[in-house]
C-alpha cells in the first residue's frame, strides 16, 4: 500500500483495501477547458492528478474539455500542451470531450428511452426563471411529459438542424424541488449553431458539462475524477448520469481546494482581460501568474511543483501568501544558479593607483553552495563600476559600503579607499578616485586591514551595458472584500534600470538563471527584440514562517 500524503489518497488507499477500486487500475486526467492559458491554479491540479498516476502506478489522461465552442481554440490547446511538459509530466493520452460527442449523443438517447430525459421548448429565460430559489421549489416544465416518441423525434430534429439556436433544449428530468439547485431538471444539450475547433461545423447540438463529463470519464476509464471545491453541488447530477446510464465501476468526483494566491487573480477570464487591455505584452508577461509567464519569467518547475507539494491538498478554500512561493523559488535558485556581477545603476571608479593598461584575472566563485567549489575568472583593471547605491556622501551610522575616506572590499578583488569624488556641473556624484590595497587580494589578503561592507562591481572594459528590469505584483492587496480587480492594478509594476553587467551571462543559454550578487536573480529575457535582464525573484525574503 502506498503512503497517502493527501486525503484524496486516503480516500484512494481505503477503496482498495475494501476492493472497491482495482489498485492497477487507478486512473486520473487534467480536465482543462481550452479557452486560455494555464495558471498557477492549475499546476496545483495537474501536480495531483499526475501525483495519482505516478503514486498508483496508474494513467492520467490531458481531457481537453472542450464543449464551449464559442470560447475554445487550437491556440490553447497547444499552448496546455506545451506548458505540461514544461512541468515535466507525461499522459498518456489527450483526448478531448469532441472526441465522444457521437456516444454522448447517444447516451442522451438513452437517457430519453428511460423517460429519464426530456426536451423542453423553454428559452434559457424561462428556464432560469422557472428554477426557483434555495427555499422555494421550482417550477415543472409544461414539456416534462411528452412521450419518449416525440422526445426522441424532436431531438434528432434538434441534431438535424430544424430549430434556431435557443429555442429548444434537453432536459434531465430529475426533481424541480431538490434542495439542491442543480438537480432541478438541469439542460443536458443545447442548440448552439458556432464552429467548433476541432469538429467544424458537424455538431449544431452540444452535451452540457455536466452531462458530458462523467461520460468522457467512464469511457476513458477514470477511477477518480479530481476537481475543485465549486464542482461539489455539482456531484449529485454526476452520479445521477453514471447511475442512471449503469456506468461500472463509476467514477468517483472529488473534490479539493482551489489555489488562491494572495496579489494574483488565476481566473482565466480576467486573464484574457489583462492581455486584451494591454495592461501586461501577453499571456507570457513575466508579470502573469500563468505557467508560461513563470516559465519566461524564470520560475524552475522544480521550485513550482515543490511550492504545490508544500502547500499541500485540502478540502478547505484558503488563501496562500505569494512570499511563500517566492521563498520555494529563491530556495531553488540559492542552491542551483550560479554568480555573477550586475550593476543597476553604474557609478564609475577609478583606481588611481593601478597601473594604466594593466589588467588582472580574480577567481570568482561561482556559487557557494557547491559542495565542490568552482571558480572562474573575472577582469580587474584601473577603471570600474559600482553600484550607486553602494555610496553615500552622507553615510548613517554603521554603513559598511563606500564613502568618502572609507574603505570596502570589492567582490573577489580587492580592497579600495575613496580618496576623492567628482562632481558634474550641477552637483552629482559623477566619478569615485580611489586607490586599492595592493596586499588585500581575496584569498591572499595579508593587508591587516578589516572591512565590514564587500559590494559588486562590474570592469569597465568588458561589462555590457543592459537594461535591467525589477518587477511588482500585478495587483495591489485587496482593500475591502470583493473589491474589483480592476481597482487593484498596480501600474508600476515593473522598473528599469539601465545597468552594467559582466560579459560571462551572455555566455550561457538564454534561460539560465542567476544570482546577481547583492541584486536579486535573473535572466536575460528577449522584449520586443532587445535583450534585457529580466527579474526572477528578489533576495529579500519576507516570507514569515
Ligand atoms: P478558470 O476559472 O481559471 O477558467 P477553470 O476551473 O475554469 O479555471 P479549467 O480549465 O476548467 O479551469 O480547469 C482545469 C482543472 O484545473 C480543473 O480540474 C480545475 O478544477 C483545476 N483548477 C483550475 N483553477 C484551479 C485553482 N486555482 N486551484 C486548483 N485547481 C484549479
Ligand atoms: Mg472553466
Amino acid at each position: 500500500m502506498v503512503e497517502a500524503t493527501n486525503f484524496i489518497e486516503q480516500i484512494i488507499n481505503e477503496e482498495i483495501e475494501s476492493g472497491k477500486v482495482d489498485e492497477n487500475k487507478i486512473q486520473t486526467r487534467f480536465p482543462p477547458e481550452p479557452n486560455g492559458y494555464l495558471h498557477i491554479g492549475h499546476a496545483k491540479s495537474l501536480c495531483l492528478n499526475f501525483g495519482v498516476k505516478e503514486k498508483y502506478n496508474g494513467k492520467c489522461n490531458l481531457f481537453l474539455d472542450d464543449t464551449n465552442p464559442s470560447k475554445e481554440k487550437e491556440e490553447y490547446e497547444e499552448a496546455i500542451k506545451k506548458d505540461i511538459e514544461w512541468l515535466g509530466f507525461s499522459y498518456d493520452k489527450v483526448v478531448h470531450a469532441s472526441d465522444f460527442y457521437e456516444q454522448i449523443y447517444s447516451y442522451a438517447e438513452k437517457e430519453i428511452e428511460m423517460g429519464n430525459a426530456f426536451v423542453c421548448d423553454m428559452t434559457p429565460e424561462e428556464i432560469s426563471a422557472n428554477r426557483g430559489t434555495l427555499t422555494e421549489p421550482g417550477k415543472e416544465s409544461p414539456y416534462r411529459n411528452r412521450s419518449v416518441e416525440e422526445n426522441l423525434k424532436l431531438f434528432h430534429e434538434m441534431r438535424e438542424g430544424k430549430f434556431p439556436d435557443g429555442s429548444k433544449c434537453l432536459r434531465a428530468k430529475i426533481d424541480m424541488a431538490s434542495p439542491n439547485i442543480n438537480m432541478r431538471d438541469p439542460v443536458i444539450y443545447r442548440i448552439l449553431r458556432e464552429t467548433h475547433y476541432r469538429t467544424g461545423d458537424k455538431w449544431c447540438v452540444y452535451p452540457m458539462y455536466d452531462f458530458a463529463h462523467p461520460i468522457c470519464d467512464y469511457l476513458q476509464g477514470v477511477t477518480h475524477s479530481l476537481c475543485t471545491l465549486e464542482f461539489e453541488d455539482h456531484r449529485p447530477l454526476y452520479d445521477w448520469v453514471g447511475i442512471t446510464l449503469g456506468f461500472n465501476p463509476k467514477p468517483r468526483q472529488i473534490e479539493f481546494a482551489r489555489l488562491n494566491v494572495t496579489n494574483l487573480v488565476m481566473s482565466k477570464r480576467y486573464l484574457k482581460r489583462l492581455v486584451e487591455e494591454g495592461k501586461v505584452d501577453g499571456w507570457d508577461d513575466p508579470r502573469m501568474p500563468t505557467l508560461t509567464g513563470l516559465r519566461n519569467r524564470g520560475i524552475p518547475s522544480e521550485a513550482l511543483k515543490d511550492f504545490c507539494a508544500r502547500i499541500g491538498i485540502a478540502k478547505a478554500n484558503s488563501e496562500v501568501q505569494i512570499s511563500y512561493l517566492e521563498a520555494c523559488v529563491r530556495e531553488y535558485l540559492n542552491a542551483n544558479a550560479e554568480r555573477a556581477m550586475a550593476v543597476l545603476k553604474p557609478l564609475k571608479v577609478t583606481i588611481t593607483n593601478y597601473p594604466d593598461g594593466k589588467s588582472e584575472q580574480v577567481d570568482f566563485e561561482i556559487n557557494p553552495n557547491e559542495e565542490i567549489k568552482r571558480t572562474r575568472k573575472i577582469n580587474f583593471s584601473k577603471h570600474i563600476y559600482i553600484d550607486a547605491e553602494d555610496f553615500s556622501l552622507a553615510p548613517p551610522p554603521k554603513y559598511f559600503r563606500l564613502k568618502k575616506d572609507g574603505y570596502v572590499r570589492l567582490k573577489s578583488a580587492y580592497i579600495i579607499h575613496c580618496d576623492d569624488v567628482v562632481f558634474d556641473k550641477d552637483g552629482n556624484v559623477q566619478e569615485l578616485l580611489c586607490s586599492y590595497v595592493e596586499d588585500s587580494r581575496s584569498g591572499n589578503d595579508t593587508s591587516g586591514i578589516k572591512v565590514k561592507g564587500t559590494i559588486q562591481w562590474v570592469n569597465e572594459a568588458d561589462g555590457k551595458d543592459i537594461e535591467i528590469r525589477k518587477y511588482g505584483y500585478l495587483l495591489k492587496d485587496a482593500e475591502y472584500e470583493g473589491q474589483d480587480f480592476s481597482e487593484r492594478m498596480n501600474e508600476n509594476s515593473v522598473s528599469v534600470f539601465n545597468g552594467k553587467v559582466e560579459p560571462y551571462v551572455f555566455t550561457n543559454d538564454i534561460d539560465t538563471p542567476y544570482q546577481l550578487m547583492r541584486t536579486g536573480y535573473f535572466k536575460r529575457l528577449v522584449v520586443k527584440g532587445k535583450e534585457i535582464l529580466s527579474e526572477i525573484v528578489s533576495l529579500k525574503d519576507n516570507f514569515n514562517k
